[in-house]
């Protein structure tokens, strides 16, 4: 693996909408190997003078067996995001510094809750398809909240949940996140371990509400997003 350090040059193999504004870049893993679950900073150099300009960081929201990285993402108005819209295949962006704790925690509980806010949803996209190309269970209840009916990834899970007994599925479509909202809709039998990713202030204020219930929380949070964004 590389050191995360390390800058890594990857080629866009192609990208196609999702759903909504949400777009999905399919790039070549330069090499890379990863953890599902994990996040990296991207650059687009030369974009403007302020890195806050040139880089932002996503998960890499498929799984190692899928032998390609992608990103999933709203298109928003931000330089950035209007740059990467614009790549054509063949194009290069820079990625360094890969890391994260967001990552399935072998020896769970008998059965876990994941709750995405909307393209939070990314990490666990690669959970899910990583254990499963292994044969692996995943023995969850995932609570999806989304901000419209245009829900990324709906039927690729839709798809697992078919095959796979023990994963629930619940999507939530505009109701804000809240630690009621997940409580009243997750087993309590299940309710040990709470993976929670979304847009940051969402995640702060659901987290800090779960926890103060006792409920023990991996968490992952993304700026750049709200309750009305995400
Ligand atoms: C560990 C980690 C993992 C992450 N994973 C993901 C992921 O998988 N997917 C994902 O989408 N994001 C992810 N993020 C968040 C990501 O890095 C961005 O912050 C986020 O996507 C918002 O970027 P943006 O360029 O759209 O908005 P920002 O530039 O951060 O701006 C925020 C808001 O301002 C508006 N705005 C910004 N510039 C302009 C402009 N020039 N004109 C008008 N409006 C403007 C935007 O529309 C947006 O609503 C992750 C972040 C971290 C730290």
């Amino acid at each position: 693996m590389a050191d995360n350090e390390t800058i890594t040059r990857l080629k866009l193999l192609s990208s196609h909408s999702e759903a909504g504004n949400v777009r999905t870049f399919v790039f070549d893993t330069g090499g890379l190997t990863w953890t599902a679950g994990q996040a990296q900073a991207y650059t687009l150099p030369y974009l403007g003078e302020k890195e806050e300009d040139n880089q932002r960081w996503f998960t890499i929201a498929s799984a190692p067996s899928e032998g390609e990285i992608h990103i999933s993402t709203r298109i928003s108005q931000s330089k950035f995001k209007q740059a990467l819209s614009e790549m054509e295949v063949g194009d290069v962006i820079e990625t360094h510094g890969l890391e994260g704790e967001f990552t399935w925690e072998e020896g769970s509980p008998e059965r876990v809750v994941l709750v995405a806010g909307g393209i939070g949803i990314t990490p666990f996209r690669s959970i899910l398809k990583s254990r499963l190309s292994v044969g692996k269970r995943v023995d969850a209840t995932l609570l999806y909240f989304n901000c419209d009916k245009d829900v990324p990834f709906q039927e690729e899970l839709e798809a697992i949940r078919a095959t796979h007994e023990e994963l629930e599925i619940q999507i939530v479509i505009g109701e804000a996140v809240t630690a009621d909202a997940i409580l009243e809709r997750a087993p309590q039998s299940a309710l040990q371990v709470v993976y929670l990713s979304g847009p940051e202030p969402m995640v702060e204020k659901v987290g800090s509400e779960l926890r103060d219930r006792g409920v023990r929380i991996k968490q992952d949070w993304f700026p750049g997003y709200d309750e009305k964004t995400y």
